[in-house]
């Protein structure tokens, strides 16, 4: 058997090298490595693929969340309203502008956001929400766009995860990451749409706002060594944009594979007591980047060992919430104040999950899985 991998990237590469290979060689031989054509022409690209007017490359995702708050214009001290259940990148840049992380519960199912939650966070200085799409599927973007009205926030989409995703509600079925003010996206390699190295994107509809964030990531600058506003420097690489063209057109394969995987492990795991599959949210479908688990009763780091004993890595996203984190925890955040939050991360498990899984290997992890509850 193939051995078991959180996800294959080479043997995906192997399907698609002779594209990759020749963009590759292209750029270098034409030398354009920054903001060459490559870049503008995968912008393009993706905007059609998502239905959302301007996409606009970047460094990577942490950069794309981060110039999502200065191009909107946020200002230390205002609070920003978003999960604690995510990668730190999301916190973390809100703390680095001095902005308030203010956190609400995820709900147990889907492990997004509750809305009743978020809607209670809400204060006078409360300037935006940020839903994280966590795990490949969209947050109940009607609800947080309801309490966005209501209130006058900003809503920026992490959709790190969930590129691709459809969510499905009131505006109809839109891609993740278009139905707020700005969504973002990270094209880290293990990602749904990962590039070979690092690099990120923002979308938005809003004419304004991308003109805003071009600047913003382009050293305030909208003219060469004029500079409007401070800024940064994040560009997406016209290597990793050449490879980004070429990986776009089989996103939905993508997609559909990792689909196939997951009905499988849920068809192996239906019944067992104590383990719960990953629910499927009523509000789009789901892309997978993790099927994640739910392992009740304090077995989940012991189940992790069974499987590590036998050559299948899993891994646990995520241990420790942001809030209790070291850098982040304060009075405001203490243990205890995200109860379903603190549970996941008793509970949560990952399984490998990938385009290459073959049966094989999914029978060999069902199955061990399986033993490990005598079932
Ligand atoms: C990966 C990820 C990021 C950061 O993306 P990078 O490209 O690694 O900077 C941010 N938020 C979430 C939810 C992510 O999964």
């Amino acid at each position: 058997m193939k051995p078991i991998q959180m996800v294959d990237l080479l043997g995906q590469y192997e399907k698609i090298k002779p594209e990759v290979d020749a963009a590759l060689l292209n750029v270098i031989g034409t030398t354009a490595f920054i903001n060459g054509p490559e870049v503008k022409s995968f912008e393009k690209e993706l905007a059609a693929y998502l239905g959302v007017k301007h996409v606009i490359g970047c460094g990577n995702g942490t950069d794309a969340l981060q110039v999502s708050m200065m191009a909107l214009g946020l200002q230390p001290g205002d609070e920003v309203i978003t999960a604690s259940f995510t990668f730190v990148a999301t916190v973390e840049v809100l703390a680095l502008l001095g902005l308030v992380p203010v956190f609400a519960d995820v709900l147990p199912g889907t492990f997004n956001l509750d809305p009743a939650d978020v809607a209670r966070k809400v204060t006078p200085k409360t300037k935006a929400i940020v839903p994280v799409h966590l795990f490949g599927q969209s947050a109940d973007m009607d609800a947080m766009l309801a309490i966005a009205r209501e209130y006058n926030l900003f809503v920026v989409e992490d959709a790190c995860q969930s590129i691709g995703a459809d969510h499905s509600g009131a505006n109809g079925k839109r891609k993740s990451g278009t139905l707020g003010d700005i969504g973002v996206t990270s094209f880290f390699p293990s990602k749904n749409l990962g590039c070979y190295g690092d690099g990120g994107a923002l979308f938005t509809n809003d004419d304004e706002l991308a003109h805003k964030i071009r600047r913003v990531c382009n050293h305030g600058s909208d003219q060469r060594y004029y500079h409007e506003v401070i800024g940064v420097n994040s560009r997406l690489d016209s290597l990793q944009a050449a490879i980004l063209r070429v990986k776009l057109p089989h996103l939905d394969g993508y997609a559909k594979a990792r689909n196939q995987a997951a009905a499988a492990y849920d068809a192996a795991f239906a019944g067992i007591p104590g383990l719960s599959v990953p629910a499927r949210s009523a509000h789009g479908n789901h892309v997978f980047h993790q099927y994640t688990l739910r392992v009740a009763g304090g077995k989940r780091d012991a189940l992790k060992k069974h499987l590590e004993d036998r050559q299948i890595p899993a891994m646990v996203y995520y241990p420790v919430p942001c809030h209790l984190q070291n850098a982040y925890k304060g009075d405001r955040h203490s243990q205890g104040s995200l109860p379903v939050t603190e549970q996941l991360a008793l509970e949560v498990l990952s399984l490998p999950m990938s385009t290459e899984l073959n049966n094989e290997q999914i029978g060999h992890i069902t199955g061990a899985v399986k033993a490990f509850f005598n079932h």
